[in-house]
């Protein structure tokens, strides 16, 4: 007993201790996240998940087989850490790689770092460059982590919409209706802007900016010394002939700009978490600071397969047996079929340029979810809601890829994935034929 009495007035003494605020001032107001409240209800009510974007078809042969070669070959070393900033050959192909694709000659150890997925490619990118009061332009909608990301390293957000335009007659909006207004982007440009954030193609509309876009961009960037990080996680999803532009190739860019890709993207494998930045040293031995200090290694065995998997597709580039070739074709394939499938409820879809995203508007399917006036919450999160816990289905409200003050505008649309296999498609499709025939039946 004596011992249970030490014990609780150590805890005690414990907690008077953590009274003061446990929370550094940086995470404040960024603890809300889409994925982890909308994973949860997905994994809790789905029949059907088109919400959080991952393939549920496999990662082709030549890749996991490199992987198992990898894990189970002589060179155990390889179950070791690697090299900090990248595993030698995935730096090395990666560099020939992109160097291609740039035009530029590039050095695999200065301008190349590999990275946990896209996502601590960016968190490096924001840490490293922000400083407390930058300005950090971001186009809506976007990918919801760039904002927090910015706030934690001490920046201002300032964002700029792309606009709609309604399309011609008859016809189904593109994500190619979506885009910015010049003078309105040019507004937001002053002394303390320092980075403008680019997603091309643009998670969650699927816009592939064209050339004009960027080079107006381009422009504002070397006019006001800006630096560019380019997410470029869906740079092989691309459709009906369109052409993925990078802008570090644009007049001026190189020097001031990091693309991020991801090999969860690029070969339908997100669970390995390997990514990547390219840009010239100048920038990248910041970024090389960032991640010494906070991860420091990727995963051997991960790297090494991703390496084999980018020496088969330089053999193969622009052939038609490249991977890179095939996966956007079947994607094509799976998207019209999403698009023919919404269109015939009556759910009209925003036929994506790219990635494996589309957008699809909810109006005539209000009457199904009430409007609650005044609510805090978005119509289309409580739409999403309703609808994977009534439905089964699971998808993504817009308005999470909107800042606060903008999300109203943008609140009867929902965001679905369409990186599934043909069942799951059909499944999709089943639930809403047999929603449409409840809503029209008396
Ligand atoms: N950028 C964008 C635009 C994304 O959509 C994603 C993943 N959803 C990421 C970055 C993160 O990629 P990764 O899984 O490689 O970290």
């Amino acid at each position: 007993l004596p011992l249970m009495k030490s014990s609780n007035s150590l805890s005690f003494s414990l907690q008077a201790k953590m009274s003061r605020p446990v929370q550094a001032r940086r995470l404040e107001g960024t603890d809300k996240n889409i994925w982890v409240e909308f994973v949860k209800l997905a994994a809790t009510y789905s029949k059907v998940n088109l919400g959080q974007g991952f393939p549920d078809f496999p990662p082709p042969d030549f890749l996991k087989e490199a992987f198992v070669r990898a894990l189970s070959g002589e060179n155990h070393m390889l179950h070791q850490y690697t090299r900090a900033f990248g595993h030698p050959p995935l730096v090395k192909i990666l560099a020939q790689f992109f160097g291609k694709l740039l035009g530029r000659d590039l050095d695999p150890m200065t301008n190349v770092m590999v990275t946990v997925g896209a996502y601590q490619a960016l968190f490096c990118c924001f840490q490293a460059f922000i400083d407390e009061g930058d300005e950090v332009i971001i186009i809506e909608p976007f990918f919801d982590c760039y904002e927090p990301m910015t706030k934690m390293a001490g920046g201002t957000p300032v964002f700029v919409p792309l606009r709609p335009k309604a399309p011609k007659d008859g016809k189904l909006m593109s994500s190619e209706d979506w885009q910015l207004d010049p003078a309105e982007l040019a507004s937001k440009f002053n002394e303390r802007t320092k980075v403008i954030v680019l997603n091309s193609p643009n998670n969650p509309l699927g816009k592939v900016f064209s050339r004009g876009e960027l080079e107006l961009l381009a422009d504002l960037c070397v006019k006001h010394d800006v630096l560019c990080i380019s997410d470029e996680v869906y740079e092989w999803l691309v459709y009906d002939g369109k052409e993925h532009i990078r802008i570090a190739s644009l007049p001026g860019m190189w020097d001031r700009t990091v693309t991020i890709g991801s090999a969860g993207k690029t070969f339908s494998a997100t669970g390995w978490k390997v990514g990547w930045t390219v840009g010239p040293n100048r920038l990248l031995q910041h970024l090389r600071n960032m991640h010494q200090n906070s991860v420091y290694h990727c995963a051997t065995i991960a790297q090494e397969a991703v390496a084999q998997g980018f020496q088969r597709e330089l053999e193969l580039y622009g052939k038609a047996d490249s991977y890179f070739v095939q996966l956007p074709k079947e994607l094509q394939q799976k998207r019209d079929w999403l698009v023919q499938s919404l269109d015939s409820v009556g759910m009209k879809p925003i036929v994506p340029e790219g990635t494996y995203f589309l957008v699809a508007d909810i109006s005539k399917f209000k009457s199904d979810v009430p409007d609650v006036p005044d609510s805090d919450e978005p119509y289309d999160s409580r739409f999403a809601k309703w609808m994977v816990k009534n439905k089964g289905l699971a998808a993504i409200p817009l308005s999470a890829f909107y800042s606060g003050p903008h999300k109203s505008n943008y609140n009867h649309f929902i965001r679905f994935c369409f990186a599934k296999e043909e069942a799951t498609l059909k499944a999709a499709n089943d639930i809403l034929q047999k929603w449409k025939q409840e809503k029209t039946s008396p």
